[in-house]
């Protein structure tokens, strides 16, 4: 459970970065390889107001952390970091790094800056990212908040269908989630329900191999959620935080 978990992924930055590391394979200034290095995208011009994924490929380099960190001067911009990615600790286990802060964190926000570089700051310390950063930040957190919060404190009770075949459920809003098989061989169903309507809309069958009871529930409240919500917003992010839980194991 306390194993880190991201659970939001700039993709434009995610598929731009990729293509510069694959076109050098190494730091360009000490030769080292992802083996032995964490590697990342300096850019050699920075362009006000350009989000860092909208530069040609060739304004850009590979450079391991320690070489990257010598690349940049003293004076962190207080302006143009975009979020990349916030990752949960499970527990207060991080560190702020920016300047002059240091405090304990649980949210590692993942931020970038074309002129600086990369910075790791908690959900307190944001101030330089953008209005709708900073909101995304606080809706993941707090989506993410619910998910953890139903799985592991909603009452999960045991069922059987007309046809025999067992299962666990929840409900949210009236709502049925429906979890069939065992540890690692489990599918989930959502069970939809109008208030005050008899009849029950069962969704399809959506396999789970590979992932814990736990994982499973998880995966089925974010799809629950995503089907009823209506803003296209919050369906993205619940897609993200989908696929950052569906990756895991
Ligand atoms: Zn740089
Ligand atoms: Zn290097
Ligand atoms: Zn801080």
């Amino acid at each position: 459970m306390n194993q880190p978990k991201t659970i939001y992924i700039n993709e434009k930055w995610l598929a731009f970065s990729e293509k510069v590391k694959r076109r050098d394979g190494k730091c360009l200034q000490c030769n080292r390889g992802p083996g032995e290095v964490i590697l990342q995208i300096h850019h050699n011009i920075y362009i006000t107001e350009k989000a860092p994924w909208d530069y040609a490929i060739s304004d850009c380099l590979t450079l391991c952390k320690g070489c990257h960190a010598k690349e940049h001067g003293l004076i962190e911009p207080d302006r143009g970091w975009s979020l990349l990615s916030i990752e949960d600790l499970g527990g207060l286990d991080g560190t702020c790094e920016r300047k002059g802060c240091g405090a304990e964190i649980r949210y590692e926000h993942l931020t970038y800056h074309p002129n600086w570089g990369y910075l790791v700051v908690g959900s307190t310390c944001i101030e330089h990212l953008t209005q709708e950063d900073r909101l995304l930040s606080s809706n993941a957190i707090h989506l993410y908040k619910n998910i953890s919060k139903f799985v592991h404190s909603s009452e999960w009770s045991r069922g059987t269908t007309q046809k025999g075949k067992k299962y666990i459920s929840s409900t949210y809003k009236h709502h049925q989630i429906r979890i069939y098989g065992e540890e690692l061989f489990h599918s989930f169903q959502l069970v939809l329900k109008e208030k005050g309507v008899r009849w029950h809309d069962f969704g399809r069958v959506i396999q789970a191999k590979g992932k814990s009871t736990l994982s499973v529930k998880e995966l089925a409240y974010i799809t629950l959620r995503g089907t009823l919500s209506d803003s296209a917003k919050e369906k993205k992010l619940l897609r993200n935080i989908y696929r950052a839980l569906n990756n895991d194991t």
